[in-house]
C-alpha cells in the first residue's frame, strides 16, 4: 500500500531525538511503499512558534538525510503545510460543528470551569457540565457572538459512547466511555487547539497512516470523536514505544543530550544517529545492527514495531557510531575530521597524507571523531608519563632506550620500514623476544602500555618528541 505520512512538530525548539525517530520512521515508511513524506509545521501556538525554529527543525532533518517531499518550500496542491496559514480552514471546518449543533460556544467562566472540575474530581460526575452545550441556549450564545463577544467553542462529547481503534503498533486500544468531557477545539483569540487542526489537516492533507509518539495515545480518542463528527475515515494510527533512560523514567536531559543539534556539534555522524534510533522501537528482520537508511528502503515496514519501552543507552550509540566510521571512504573520512578537528593543530597542520595514515591508524580505537582531540597529543606530543614500575623493572628496557636513542639520532624522520629494522635488529643481535620487546618499543617511544598498531603510528610522531621521551632513560 502506498502511505501518504506526516512528521508534523510544533516549532517551538530543537528538534528532540524523540522527534527524529518519529521522522526517520515515517520518511521510511513513505520511501518503503513508493509514498509520500510530507511535514506539516503545527505552528498555531503564536508566542511559543518561531520561524527560527522551524528553519533548524528542516536543517537538522537534512543532515539526518531525513527530507521532506511536500511540506513548506515544496507544496502541492492540498497545502499550505503551515498551519498558521490555514487558521480560515479551521475556523470553517468549527462553524460547520457549531451550525450541526455537535459544537458549542462556552461562556462559561474560569471560575465554573474550575468549580466543575474540582466536582468532576470530587463526585466523578462529567468533567464539563456547563450550561452552554444544552440547544436550548445556543440562540441566546450566537446573540453575545454576534454582539462581538469572544469566546472558546467546545467540542459536544456523547458521554455514553466508547470508542475503539486498531493501532499499528499496540493492537486494539479501548477507551472507554465518559473519559474525557466536552474539549476545547477552538480558542477565544480564533486559534484552533492541536486535536482539531491535527485532525481536519490530516484529512485535508490525505494522510493514510499516522505515526506518532506515544505521548499521543490519550490524544487519539478526541481526534476520533472528530473524524466520527464530520464522517471521516480516519487514517491508521501507529504509536510508537516511549524512548526512556537507563533509569527507565522517560527520556530527558539527564540521560545526555537530547537535541539533535548536540550529537551533531559533539561530531556523532548522522548516519549512525538515524541507524541507533531506527532500533529504538523497531527491530530489522536480519537482526541486523548496522545499517544505513537507504539499506532500510527494501526492509523497513510497520509489522516490525516494539510496543515496550525504548531504552536509550548512549554506549549503544557511540558504538554505533565507531561502526559508520569504519565504514567512512578515505574522502568522506577526511572531510568529517577536518571539520571537527579545524583547532587541534597537531592534526590540522599536517598534509592530507599524514592525516589520512593517521586517521586510518586510529578510526579502530575511537567512537567520535571528537574522541581524537584528547586521543592524539597522548600518542603524538605529550613527552610526560606515568612510570610503569613493571616495564621499567625490565632490564632490557634501558637497553631498548639507548640503542633507539642512537638509532634516532641519526634518521631525519622514522618510517615503518626503518622501524621494523629496529625491532628485529633488537631481537635478533639484542636477544629481546616477547613482552619485553613489544612492550619495550612501546613504552620507551609512547610513554604507554596500549596504542595503536606501534610501526604505523611512530611515522606520525616528530622526530623531536621521540628524542624527549627516550630522555627519560
Ligand atoms: N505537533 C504535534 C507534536 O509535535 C504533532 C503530534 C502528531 O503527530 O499528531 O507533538
Amino acid at each position: 500500500m502506498t502511505m501518504r505520512v506526516r512528521f508534523a512538530p510544533s516549532p517551538t525548539g530543537y528538534l528532540h531525538i524523540g522527534g527524529a525517530r518519529t521522522a526517520l520512521y515515517n520518511y521510511l515508511l513513505a520511501k518503503a511503499t513508493g509514498g509520500q513524506y510530507v511535514l506539516r509545521v503545527e505552528d498555531t501556538d503564536e508566542e511559543r512558534s518561531k520561524r527560527e525554529y522551524e528553519d533548524a527543525l528542516i536543517e537538522e532533518l537534512a543532515w539526518l538525510g531525513i527530507e521532506h517531499d511536500i511540506g513548506p518550500g515544496k507544496e502541492d496542491d492540498l497545502g499550505p503545510y503551515r498551519q498558521s496559514e490555514r487558521l480560515d480552514i479551521y475556523m470553517d471546518y468549527t462553524n460547520q460543528l457549531i451550525e450541526r449543533g455537535l459544537a458549542f460556544y462556552d461562556f462559561c467562566t474560569e471560575e465554573e470551569l474550575d468549580q466543575m472540575r474540582e466536582k468532576a474530581e470530587a463526585e466523578g460526575t462529567a468533567p464539563y457540565t456547563g450550561k452552554w452545550r444544552d440547544a436550548e441556549h445556543f440562540e441566546e450564545a450566537k446573540a453575545r457572538v454576534a454582539a462581538g463577544e469572544k469566546t472558546a467553542v467546545r467540542f459536544k462529547v456523547d458521554p455514553t459512547k466508547a470508542y475503539t481503534f486498531k493501532d499499528l503498533v499496540r493492537g486494539e486500544v479501548k477507551f472507554p466511555a465518559g473519559m474525557v468531557g466536552d474539549f476545547v477545539i477552538m480558542r477565544a483569540n480564533g486559534k484552533p487547539t492541536y486535536n482539531f487542526c491535527n485532525v481536519i489537516d490530516d484529512y485535508l492533507h490525505k494522510m493514510t497512516h499516522v505515526l506518532r509518539g506515544e505521548e499521543h495515545l490519550n490524544n487519539t480518542v478526541r481526534q476520533l470523536m472528530i473524524y466520527e463528527a464530520f464522517d471521516w475515515k480516519a487514517p491508521e494510527f501507529a504509536h510508537l514505544s516511549i524512548m526512556v533512560g537507563s533509569d527507565r523514567q522517560k527520556l530527558s536531559k539527564r540521560h545526555g543530550a537530547t537535541s539533535v543539534k548536540l550529537y551533531k556539534e559533539e561530531g556523532y555522524l548522522p548516519q549512525a544517529l538515524t541507524n541507533y534510533l531506527c532500533l529504538l522501537g523497531w527491530s530489522h528482520p536480519e537482526e541486523k545492527s548496522i545499517f544505513t537508511n537507504e539499506e532500510l528502503f527494501s526492509v523497513f515496514n510497520e509489522k516490525r514495531f516494539n510496543k515496550s519501552p525504548a531504552m536509550y543507552d548512549i554506549e549503544k550509540l557511540k558504538w554505533t557510531n565507531a561502526q559508520h566510521l569504519k565504514q567512512l571512504s578515505d574522502e568522506a573520512l577526511l572531510s568529517h575530521a577536518n571539520e571537527f578537528l579545524a583547532d587541534t593543530e597537531l592534526f590540522a597542520s599536517q598534509s592530507d597524507e599524514w592525516k589520512l595514515n593517521c586517521l586510518k591508524l586510529f578510526v579502530e580505537k575511537i567512537n567520535l571523531i571528537t574522541d581524537l582531540k584528547q586521543m592524539l597529543p597522548e600518542f603524538l606530543t605529550q613527552t610526560e608519563f606515568a612510570k610503569n614500575e613493571e616495564i621499567e623493572a625490565w632490564e632490557t628496557t634501558p637497553q631498548i632506550a639507548s640503542y633507539l636513542k642512537e638509532q634516532i639520532a641519526s634518521v631525519y624522520s622514522v618510517s615503518a620500514e626503518q622501524f621494523g629494522e629496529w625491532m628485529n635488529y633488537c631481537k635478533k643481535e639484542l636477544k629481546i623476544k616477547g613482552k619485553p620487546l613489544f612492550m619495550g618499543f612501546r613504552y620507551c617511544l609512547t610513554g604507554q602500555d596500549h596504542g595503536p598498531d606501534l610501526k604505523l603510528l611512530i611515522p606520525l610522531i616528530d622526530k623531536s618528541v621521540l628524542t624527549k621521551r627516550l630522555e627519560r632513560f
